[in-house]
């Protein structure tokens, strides 16, 4: 007899980041039940990008404001609601300057949600998506899930920039987007203006001598979170086919809470088609629209943000001292990660011997990237403080 389940359930289980990342929380919980009562091991969690605490005031009052009714439709079917994509469009247009409306953008379930859509509104089954690894590790699934083929290209490292050679060398006549994450999870990096216009002029060759058209997906959830007032360019400034997709989970760290955009950059002569496949496609994915509730708040939302001041000195705090004992660590200028090499070439031994000590965080190899580690800046300073003599203790021994 053959399975219960389709092809395609199977496939997603299957994949890779699928099997890596339920694999690593099967071990994690496995390990915490293990050790019941153990409460001399403190578990300084690194993990994923969740908050460790209460959620700001303002975000709360948000909701709860947006929750009461103020007619009688106010809980009744919303698709994407006008007054939360003109807020949207509005914020957007002083991070990404390029004239945006509230007509050029749709709100969606997150930055998955916008994700999904874009892939399935520009591409078929069997049509291949490029990006770059380290990778956000559910690109795959999200692809597999639209029948689209994952090509993967390393970023160069140490700075893990785009690889303009080796993306250009991946198109096929198949190729249909390109995802591109900046600022950069987990390098931290975001890509500078020369190379994203290198990759538009990549693009817009390879779309003529194909004869279709090769769409960027810019996964841009990050865009808000910069250090050192570096400035951040979207592919959509560099390339019009870009298809931009945001949530809010991360700047305001309530990614339970599911609300984002997927927007169309102004004056795109495909727009008006586009605007209907995603509004097609999102009743189509299941209602992918965010709850009528979040939708309310969202003006809101847009004046909020986590502490971004505080989430630098975080930063600082652990390069400063992670460089000081030894650790090759970049300073990233955008998002709330850091990517350190292990000091030991098998990173999941070392990520192994980090939690033996209470520490967690998340090894290269779930980000097809063996070698190096990622910690979240989402943890506490207190966290951090305590965390420090155990990643001294980690290189210590791994040098020994
Ligand atoms: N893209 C990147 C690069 C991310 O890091 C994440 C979340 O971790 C997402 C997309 C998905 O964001 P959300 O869960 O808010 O939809």
């Amino acid at each position: 007899a053959g399975s219960a389940v389709s092809r395609r359930s199977q496939q997603i289980q299957a994949a890779a980041p699928f099997r890596m990342l339920f694999g690593f929380l099967r071990r994690r919980a496995a390990e915490e039940s293990g050790r019941p009562g153990d409460d001399a091991l403190e578990v300084l969690d690194f993990t994923f990008g969740d908050p460790h605490e209460l959620a700001m005031p303002a975000y709360v009052e948000a909701i709860r404001d947006a929750a009461v009714p103020r007619d009688d439709q106010w809980f009744a079917y919303k698709q994407s609601e006008e007054t939360a994509q003109d807020a949207a469009a509005a914020s957007l247009e002083r991070v990404v300057p390029l004239g945006w409306t509230g007509d050029n953008l749709r709100m969606t379930t997150g930055g998955f949600g916008a994700i999904t859509v874009a892939m399935k509104a520009v591409a078929d089954p069997g049509d291949e998506v490029v990006y770059t690894l380290p990778p956000w590790f559910l690109y795959e699934i999200l692809a597999i899930e639209a029948g689209l083929v994952p090509v993967k290209v390393p970023a160069l490292q140490p700075a893990f920039d785009l690889d303009l050679d080796a993306i250009a060398a991946a198109i096929t006549p198949r190729t249909r987007i390109v995802v591109v994450n900046t600022p950069n999870n987990p390098s931290g990096r975001i890509y500078p203006p020369a190379q994203l216009s290198a990759l538009a002029a990549i693009l817009e060759e390879a779309s003529a001598r194909h004869g279709h058209r090769i769409w960027i997906v810019s996964d841009e959830p990050y865009n808000r979170i910069v250090f050192d007032g570096k400035p951040f360019h979207s592919p959509s400034q560099f390339y019009r086919h870009t298809l931009l997709c945001y949530s809010y989970g991360k700047t305001l760290l309530a990614p339970g809470q599911r609300v984002g955009y997927l927007a169309v950059p102004p004056g795109l002569p495909e727009a008006p088609e586009l605007m209907d496949a995603i509004d097609s496609l999102q009743i189509a994915g299941g209602w992918l629209f965010p709850n009528a509730v979040m939708q309310y708040a969202v003006p809101d939302l847009e004046r909020l943000s986590i502490d971004i001041g505080g989430l630098e000195a975080k930063r600082d705090r652990l390069v400063g001292a992670l460089r000081e004992m030894g650790y090759e660590v970049a300073s990233p200028e955008g998002t709330f990660y850091l990517w350190p090499r292990s000091p030991v070439p098998d990173d999941e031994a070392f990520v192994a011997a980090l939690e033996r000590r209470g520490v967690l965080v998340m090894p290269g190899t779930l980000f097809e990237t063996p070698g190096w580690f990622r910690i979240c800046l989402t943890a506490t300073a207190e966290t951090i403080e305590a965390a420090i003599p155990h990643f001294r203790a980690a290189i210590d021994e791994a040098r020994r």
